[in-house]
């Protein structure tokens, strides 16, 4: 059939569950003709990635610790050995001690600043050093960011200090890569609630603070986030790199929130 991405293989990172942004982009990729391959972190997980691989006729399911770089390594070995070469990477994976995503920055540990640097910031540089290999017909990456990057957000805290470094990672590596044919573009997402997420302190708070301010008075969906990432990934997206694509009902435009305007 005529997908916009059939012929495209891609490593899809970060499924952890059908409520993953990570699923919502692997779905609009099937669905646009994509041929798929999952990695999820450690067995806890693989119970619940299975069925949800099983449904798009995913047969390369890896476990991989990005914090690992043995791991990393171990995973794309797995990708070269069945496909050679690969067409598109998502990266959307992010850590951080929840006890660190409320209360304030400044009191950060060295210790979880450095785990979640690492976790959120470094693996997909290291992801792309293994994925460019691979990209010999050129290629498209895409990792996932948040507002939280752009402007304080509250209890986003270090998680915030980490996308602003995630979507700095992404234009150097756009440079880098660029002569090679591969695009590198993040998508800044709305608040979604997902299992990451849920470790954000007041995140119900944010998410209607979300609703009631943007452009469009609601939230954006994972099938929303998944049909952008169809963009960024397959060729409509061509002339495209370096970019960081809201998806975020215009959130990221409002200057004046309207919420609570007291009656002058
Ligand atoms: P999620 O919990 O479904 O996904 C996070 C994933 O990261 C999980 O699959 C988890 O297993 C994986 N992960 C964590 N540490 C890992 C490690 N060491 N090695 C391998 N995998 C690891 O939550 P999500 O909200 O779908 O998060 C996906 C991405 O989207 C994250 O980067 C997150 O910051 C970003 N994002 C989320 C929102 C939101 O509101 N949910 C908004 C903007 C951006």
């Amino acid at each position: 059939s005529a997908g916009l991405m059939t012929g495209k293989r891609g490593l899809i990172m970060g499924v952890a569950n059908d409520k993953s942004i990570a699923w919502g982009i692997a779905q609009a990729c099937a669905e646009q003709g994509a041929e798929l391959a999952f990695s999820y972190m450690g067995d806890a997980f693989r119970k619940r990635v299975e069925p949800l691989a099983a449904s798009l006729g995913v047969e390369l399911l890896i476990d991989c610790d990005v914090s690992d770089q043995e791991s990393m390594d171990a995973a794309f070995g797995e990708v070269e050995a069945k496909w050679g070469k690969i067409d598109f990477i998502v990266h959307a994976i992010g850590f951080s001690d929840k006890n660190e995503l409320r209360g304030r920055y400044v009191d950060t540990s060295p210790e979880n600043f450095r785990m979640t640097m690492d976790v959120s910031v470094y693996s997909f540089t290291a992801v792309a050093q293994r994925a460019s290999r691979l990209m010999t017909d050129g290629g498209s990456m895409l990792t996932l960011t948040y507002y939280g990057a752009e402007q304080v957000m509250p209890h986003y805290n270090v998680m915030g200090v980490a996308k602003a470094a995630l979507e700095a990672s992404v234009k150097y590596l756009a440079e880098d890569l660029g002569k090679d044919g591969i695009r590198v573009n993040a998508i800044s997402a709305g608040p979604i609630k997902t299992l990451a997420a849920s470790g954000i302190g007041d995140f119900r708070y944010i998410m209607k603070w979300n609703e009631l301010n943007a452009p469009l008075r609601r939230n954006v969906t994972q099938e929303e986030v998944g049909k952008s990432a169809v963009y960024l990934l397959s060729d409509l997206g061509s002339g495209v790199t370096g970019e960081n694509l809201h998806v975020d009902a215009g959130y990221h435009i409002v200057g004046m929130k309207a919420v609570d305007a007291p009656d002058v």
